[in-house]
């Protein structure tokens, strides 16, 4: 999160893949629902902190 704390990731989401949880006395950590993920980089693109990276697989492929 490179030591900010703001949703716009969440906000510029439109199929509102990015939930954050909240979390008592902590900062919400962003939570990608993979089925609602579209892989369009909005939010990537809208990070004023470049905290975002996409990473594409293969159909099929299994993260590591
Ligand atoms: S890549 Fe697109 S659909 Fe997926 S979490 Fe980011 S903004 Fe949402």
């Amino acid at each position: 999160m490179n030591g900010v704390v703001c949703r716009i990731c969440g906000d510029r989401c439109e199929t509102e893949a990015i939930r954050f949880r909240l979390k008592t006395g902590a900062v919400s950590i962003p939570e990608i629902d993979d089925a609602l993920c579209t892989g369009c980089g909005a939010c990537q693109f809208g990070c004023p902190v470049d905290a975002v990276t996409i990473r594409y697989q293969a159909a099929g492929a299994r993260a590591a």
